[in-house]
């Protein structure tokens, strides 16, 4: 995916605070942080969002990468959320499946907020 945003992180092409990475992910924080915590945590293949046919192992490696960036980031005893937007609804903007983590203060009670649209 040529002109995919973070296809373009993953190929170093464009910076980004890399938190944690292995042969299956990186993490890097938001550039946008909307709590103390933000990060974001991708596969290095394309995919586009949960979607897709995304094999097992992937997924797996994604989410012990979640857990492996709360400890970093300090926030796996605080506690923190998990999102992962799919799709037009969610109103997903990078069409490259990403978690975001979040945390680092107490979040809001109740995670579904609408648009209006
Ligand atoms: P979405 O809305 O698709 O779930 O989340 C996309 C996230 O990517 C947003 O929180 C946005 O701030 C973040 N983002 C967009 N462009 C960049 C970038 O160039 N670098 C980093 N680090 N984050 C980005
Ligand atoms: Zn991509």
């Amino acid at each position: 995916m040529d002109d995919c945003l973070f296809c373009r992180i993953v190929r170093g092409e464009i910076p980004a605070a890399t938190i944690y990475q292995d042969e299956h992910v990186i993490a890097f924080d938001d550039i946008t942080p909307q709590a103390p915590v933000h990060t974001l945590v991708i596969p290095r293949a394309h995919y586009v969002d949960l979607n897709d046919d995304i094999p097992a192992d992937q997924i797996a490696a994604l989410f012990l990468a979640v857990k492996r960036v709360a400890e970093i980031k300090g926030v796996a005893q605080s506690g923190y959320r998990v999102i992962i937007n799919t799709g037009v609804d969610a109103n997903q903007t990078v069409p490259h499946l990403h978690v975001h983590i979040v945390g680092g203060k107490s979040l809001a009670h109740g995670m579904v907020i609408f648009s209006g649209k």
